[in-house]
């Protein structure tokens, strides 16, 4: 009956990124007619964020833990609300491990993930995203997988700490995914669910483009999930560009096959804030090492030779022997948007959980009647989907 009614209904997507083909693929299991638009698509020639990322689930805050907890904008939610949307998206992870243990085709494994920290919390934590993360993990995250703390015998047995100053880590299991066959295995299913896809660059405001788009696509609401684009489309200056990079390299050495080390930002032992140190093995061949923060940075003109890219190899290769070897945005009741966009350094991490609350708020709108006021100031307190 549900299913019925919301085929009478289509949405029109903007994005083909991790968030908005996660929010397609919910929309088109509950029925609705959807299209999808991006200016670009994951591919062999040109890459997206999302395919790109690196991408390690993270319990948040996550590695770029500094950069997204201490500087909220208006429309950050609440760190809860991110873990509820993480774990989310681990449980379904989760899921596409076992799938992929039968027939690999999503690119999901679980690897084991351990965390280096400048300080000791265990004795006595000093606060900051490093100490909540274990307390508010063992509460969510314990259910399903276990947290072992490292003694320093432990911690430091495989990895070569000398010149860092570590105190204390913890380890878990934690899922990776490796993005090329993931974003593949998105596109083709929910070009198999009936998804129509566009490509188109959308110019400006979005808010400008509401009738044309909805008239194009005979849609009933449109979902934003453009990315880093929403800082046009969405007119939205409080989404700026965090520049990142990684280097693929081939795995030197048996550790690293089932094991990532992860030296997330934080302040060090001086109090200052610290560069972060990601060694991700994305799939048995592949290993993925980062990385690099720098907000409001657009330049994409990176290269191996960059000396912040050098950098973030020597800091790597000095940890690890053998190395070298949303918000709710309607502004009137008539108004047709949904935004699924600024998800930072995290956007794999909170995709199913973020995509979740987006369809939740797509049938609010379509379903319910709900003024666009109303689910405005429900929204803005509940979400930053
Ligand atoms: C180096 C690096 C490492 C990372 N590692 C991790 C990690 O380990 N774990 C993790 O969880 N996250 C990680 N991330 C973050 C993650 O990649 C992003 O948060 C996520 O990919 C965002 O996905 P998205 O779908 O919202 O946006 P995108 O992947 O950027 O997709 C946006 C889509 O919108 C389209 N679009 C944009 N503007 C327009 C327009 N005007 N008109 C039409 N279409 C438009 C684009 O063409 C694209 O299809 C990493 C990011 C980087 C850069």
């Amino acid at each position: 009956m549900e299913y019925d009614r919301n085929q009478q209904k289509t949405v029109l997507v903007i994005g083909g990124g991790v968030s908005g083909l996660m929010t397609a693929w919910i929309l088109l299991d509950k029925g609705y007619n959807v299209s999808i638009v991006a200016k670009d698509w994951a591919g062999k020639t040109k890459q997206i964020t999302s395919q790109i990322a690196g991408a390690l689930w993270e319990y948040p805050p996550g590695g770029c833990g500094i950069s997204e907890i201490e500087v909220p904008v208006l429309a950050y939610s609440q760190l809860e609300q991110y873990q509820k949307w993480a774990m989310q998206s681990f449980l379904f992870y989760k899921k596409m491990v076992d799938m992929d243990q039968a027939n690999p085709k999503f690119g999901a494994r679980m690897i084991t993930l351990y965390q280096f920290f400048h300080h000791d919390h265990s004795e006595a934590p000093i606060g900051g995203a490093s100490s909540k993360t274990l307390e508010t993990a063992k509460k969510h995250y314990e259910k399903y997988e276990k947290i072992h703390k490292l003694d320093k015998g432990e911690a430091f047995h495989s990895v070569n700490h000398d010149g860092f100053h570590v105190e204390w880590g913890y380890r878990h299991q934690a899922p990776v995914i490796d993005t090329d066959k993931a974003m593949e295995f998105l596109m083709k299913l929910v070009q198999a669910k009936g998804a129509v896809l566009e490509t188109r660059d959308i110019k400006g405001d979005l808010h400008l483009h509401e009738r044309e788009l909805l008239d194009d696509f005979q849609a009933d609401i449109i979902v934003n999930a453009s990315g880093l684009g929403a800082h046009t489309l969405a007119n939205d200056n409080q989404v700026f560009p965090v520049r990142g990079a990684v280097k693929r390299i081939n795995i030197p050495h048996e550790f690293l096959k089932d094991n990532a080390v992860l030296l997330p930002q934080q302040y060090d032992a001086s109090n200052r804030p610290s560069k972060t140190v990601f060694i991700v093995p994305r799939n048995e061949n592949t290993l993925v090492v980062g990385s690099i923060v720098q907000r409001n940075n657009w330049d994409l003109n990176l290269t191996h030779q960059s000396p912040e890219v050098e950098a973030m190899w020597a800091r790597a290769t000095d940890f690890i022997t053998h190395l070298d070897a949303i918000s709710a945005d309607m502004r009137s009741n008539s108004c047709r948007i949904v935004h699924n966009y600024g998800h930072g350094g995290s956007g794999w991490t909170l995709a199913v959980g973020c995509a979740w609350t987006c369809v939740k708020l797509v049938e609010k709108v379509l379903h319910e009647g709900k003024s666009g006021s109303m689910a405005n100031a429900e929204i803005r307190g509940l979400n930053q989907c």
